[in-house]
């Protein structure tokens, strides 16, 4: 099974027709947000550091909710973008495909880890409603954004009447993980990866690997990365402010 997060436009020919074609089941996760508005937060946080600050997006991920708001409000005011994510006629179309599955990502996209509790349940209860009301179908999966979550969220999901979340735990889904029905792992595959990269994310070896790699940095002399993050996160908040 395949699963895809966010609510692309473009997943409709990518994925969908060619899913629809060789019949592989496939969920799309909709944030509702950018369905409504047309465009995720973080691209105009890219447009605004013209694509250099992938780093600075990962540290506007690791700040309390309300702050991330605060900094992407501003910047939406400065850019017009194109449209890049599904529109409701689009969500409600490719719902018909059988081999379709919409479930929820939240209203706005947010790291639920980071919200207050008021939010937390605002955005699964928001995101619901509106899918529903756009699909004519229950929605009952879930998808955590940037896969962040925790008991609080896996206990805000079984209150707003979810029934299953995918995280983005690599690990292959076995018989034993169907037990913990909202922490579901997935492999996850990236449209800028090599062919390699995705193959060897897909038969998981990629981060075991990556893991080991990763530690031989971090047990270097080199300054931690939260370190790392924390001073991008302190530049890009402060570029914000002339
Ligand atoms: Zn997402």
């Amino acid at each position: 099974m395949l699963t895809v997060d966010d609510g692309w436009e473009s997943n409709e020919a990518n994925i969908v027709e060619i899913a629809a074609k060789y019949e592989v089941p496939v969920a799309i996760f909709v944030s509702t947000q950018p369905v409504e508005e047309g465009t995720f937060w973080w691209s105009y946080f890219n447009l605004w550091t013209t694509g250099s600050s992938s780093k600075g997006i990962e540290a506007l991920k690791k700040v309390p909710n309300c702050e991330r708001l605060a900094v992407v409000n501003k910047i939406k005011k400065r850019y017009t973008l194109t449209r890049e994510a599904m529109t409701i006629e689009q969500v409600y179309k490719i719902s018909l495909s059988s081999v379709v599955t919409i479930g929820g990502h939240t209203h706005s996209h947010p790291v639920l880890t980071n919200c207050e509790e008021r939010q937390v349940y605002q955005e699964l209860n928001i995101s619901k409603r509106k899918l529903e009301s756009w699909i004519n179908k229950e929605v009952a999966y879930f998808a955590y954004p940037n896969g962040n979550y925790g008991t609080r969220e896996v206990q805000a999901l079984k209150d707003s009447g979810y029934k299953l979340a995918f995280s983005n735990v690599p690990q292959y889904l076995t018989r034993q993980k169907l037990i913990h029905v909202f922490e579901l792992p997935r492999i996850g595959l990236l449209e800028g990866a090599s062919l390699a990269e995705n193959i060897c994310r897909m038969v998981g070896v990629w981060h075991p690997t990556i893991n080991n790699i990763k530690k031989l940095f971090t047990n270097s002399s080199s300054p931690s990365s939260n370190a790392v993050d924390h001073k991008i996160e302190k530049a890009n908040i402060g570029i914000l402010e002339k």
